[in-house]
């Protein structure tokens, strides 16, 4: 007995939290008395809905009373000795625990309550009685002139049935598996009391009371169209050492229809669902009335009974088996074994990942606003850049300034001279035709005049253009146009040598006359010191490598120093006393932009030859 003493204030200690040498050690204030409970079920150990009870008010009984709890179970096993077992077990009762008798006793399930209000006289001291598990008036309303109270549960039979009905819509047999003669009302048709087969528009059958291996032969060819209503605790006794959950599983293993029960205890063994107070909410709310029994104030008040409600419980595994939608189950309806979601399952996975994809999702987000950036960066480059060009632009404008004066002043004289022609011919009488010939001449010089000026006026325009298909010859004889006052002030002779074929680039009409401009302009500069005589330029437009289309520029200058031939084109390279080295970088930099190169080579006799490419554009994209 000291030694079940032990061992039971061990696990009461372990339940509330304090080691048995802890409290030894610690001379504090004296140890609170421990409260005795001691639940008495009406069957037997093993049977599901005991198990579920016992673990979950052992649990609740932790959180729902301060004081520290010994916790005692017995089973009755009514149904397997029910002649004059009653009596020892009383004995056996009041012998094991006469020396620590029960604060209180749970009553589980009708013939336990039965038990209890039949010998509470003799029972210790005539401890409360806390009941649990049932579902029947009888019970309830009598005056037992003991002090009971208890967890009034719901076992809906005709609303499970009414529910598995619904979930199968095209039902037309329904076959109870039960007892024919129940032993007792309250037992055997637990849930299933406000029954009645009239209610329902099916044809009922019962297999009743047969052996199992008949029974479940039965099952295994029910016709089509089924339900199986486990109505009785049919087995107890009958199942031999298998527990009464193990023959439901096997019951439904066999089975041709869906099983349905008013019982919790047998969803999640073969049962599809059941309209039930769930076992574990009849747990907590028990060991809540314990508490607050241990609370009152006097022995004679008794907290008052607490119904709890019927909840549809459901088993994920079965449901999927016959074709039950969690969509198709009422509100509120409980499913168990329902497989963990993706994040219950692999959360520190899941976890990961996203921690992974935050990470990514910052890295992209970073690098678009650097792109952003970058691209910002770029686009101001460019505005820049071109800024530069047409200042550069404008100052070899600055430079033609003189020769572009005399370009415009021919024509003009020209226009002047064949207007006097014109008005001296017209006093001397002369013909329509004479006439005609020298306004055609006048119009041909004004248009040469506007011409130079509508060129400059392009070069020195600031707006960007947009780019264009154009042929190279063009371009060149567009620029020979702009220099030719300034070649003949130099003594320059100006040799073109176009290709047979036009040549067709993509871009920007204006940039490209820039560059070829400058390229020329930079010759003029270099054959400043050459003797007149030798003073050529040749221009040529012709196929280069890789399909392009180049254009060089030669002249009979000074040439480039080997030295520096590599970095003529670099920004600030100048030879030259006023020169900023600016021209040629700008050069590179459109002709890069329009996807091309530039280059120079010194000529084997004298001077240099500046070209750049670009890619030429195929018939077929013109
Ligand atoms: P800048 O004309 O202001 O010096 P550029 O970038 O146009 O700037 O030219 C850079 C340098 O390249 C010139 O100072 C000159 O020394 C050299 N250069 C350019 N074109 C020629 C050429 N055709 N022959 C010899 N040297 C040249």
């Amino acid at each position: 007995m000291a030694l079940r003493g032990a061992v039971a204030c061990g696990l009461v200690s372990a339940l509330v939290g304090a080691s048995p040498s802890a409290s030894r050690a610690s001379p504090g204030p004296p140890e609170p008395a421990h409260r005795r409970v001691l639940v008495l079920y009406s069957d037997e150990r093993l049977l599901r809905a005991n198990v579920v009870f016992d673990e979950g008010l052992r649990q609740a009984l932790v959180s729902a009373s301060w004081d520290p709890v010994e916790y005692y179970s017995e089973f009755l096993d009514e149904v397997r000795f029910p002649d004059r077992h009653q009596e020892r077990t009383l004995d056996f009762l009041l012998t094991k625990y006469g020396e620590q008798p029960p604060d209180v006793i749970v009553a589980f399930a009708p013939p336990s309550l039965d038990f209890c209000l039949s010998f509470h006289s003799q029972l210790f001291d005539q401890p409360p009685i806390v009941f649990a598990a049932i579902d029947i008036d009888a019970f309830l309303h009598a005056d037992h002139g003991v002090k009971v109270t208890g967890v009034r549960a719901r076992f809906d039979g005709p609303e499970t049935l009414r529910l598995a009905l619904q979930l199968h819509p095209g039902t037309r047999n329904v076959f109870i598996v039960g007892e024919a003669a129940p032993l007792d009302p309250a037992r055997t048709l637990m849930g299933w009391s406000d029954f009645r087969e009239s209610d329902f528009p099916v044809q009922f059958e019962h297999l009743t009371s047969k052996p199992i291996p008949e029974l479940l032969d039965r099952l295994a060819h029910l016709p089509d169209n089924s339900l199986v209503v486990y109505q009785s605790a049919l087995g107890i006794g009958a199942t031999g050492s298998l527990p009464l959950h193990a023959l439901t599983e096997h019951m439904a293993r066999v089975s041709r229809a869906p099983i349905y029960a008013a019982l919790d205890a047998f969803v999640g063994h073969g049962v599809v669902g059941a309209v039930t107070t769930p076992t574990s909410d009849m747990a907590e709310a028990t060991a809540e009335l314990i508490a607050e029994v241990f609370a009152r104030q006097s022995a004679d008040e008794m907290p008052p009974v607490r119904a709890l409600a019927a909840k549809p419980i459901f088993d994920w595994q079965q449901m999927r088996r016959w074709g039950v939608r969690e969509k198709h189950l009422p509100t509120g309806s409980i499913v168990l074994s329902a497989p963990p979601s993706l994040w219950q399952q692999h959360a520190r996975w899941v976890g990961a990942a996203t921690a992974v994809f935050l990470v990514q999702s910052g890295l992209i987000l970073a690098l678009v606003l650097q792109s952003v950036r970058r691209r910002r960066a770029e686009r101001e480059v460019l505005r820049r850049r071109q800024e530069l060009a047409h200042t550069t632009r404008v100052a070899t404008m600055g430079e033609l300034t003189a020769s572009l004066a005399h370009e415009i002043n021919q024509p003009l004289a020209a226009i002047l001279s064949n207007t006097q022609a014109a008005q001296r011919l017209l006093a001397a009488g002369a013909t329509n035709g004479e006439i005609r010939e020298i306004l055609d001449d006048i119009e041909a010089d004004d248009q040469r005049a506007g011409e130079v000026i509508r060129r400059m006026r392009a070069l020195l325009r600031k707006e960007v253009s947009e780019p264009v298909t154009l042929d190279v010859n063009d371009l060149v004889a567009e620029v020979a146009d702009l220099v030719h006052g300034e070649l003949i002030l130099q003594n320059v002779s100006l040799v073109l040598e176009p290709s047979q074929t036009p040549l067709h680039v993509h871009g920007d009409r204006i940039q490209l006359q820039q560059v070829l401009l400058n390229l020329v302009m930079n010759a003029l500069d270099a054959m400043k010191d050459t003797a007149s005589a030798d003073r050529k330029l040749i221009v040529r437009t012709t196929t280069g490598e890789k399909r392009a289309v180049r254009v060089s520029v030669a002249d009979s200058g000074v040439g480039v120093p080997d030295e520096s031939i590599e970095r003529i084109f670099d920004r600030f390279v100048t030879t030259k006393p006023h020169g900023m080295g600016l021209g040629l970088a700008i050069c590179r930099s459109i002709v890069e932009a329009h996807g091309g190169r530039v280059g120079a080579t010194n000529n084997p006799a004298r001077g240099a030859t500046f070209w750049f490419e670009l890619p030429i554009l195929e018939e077929a994209r013109r």
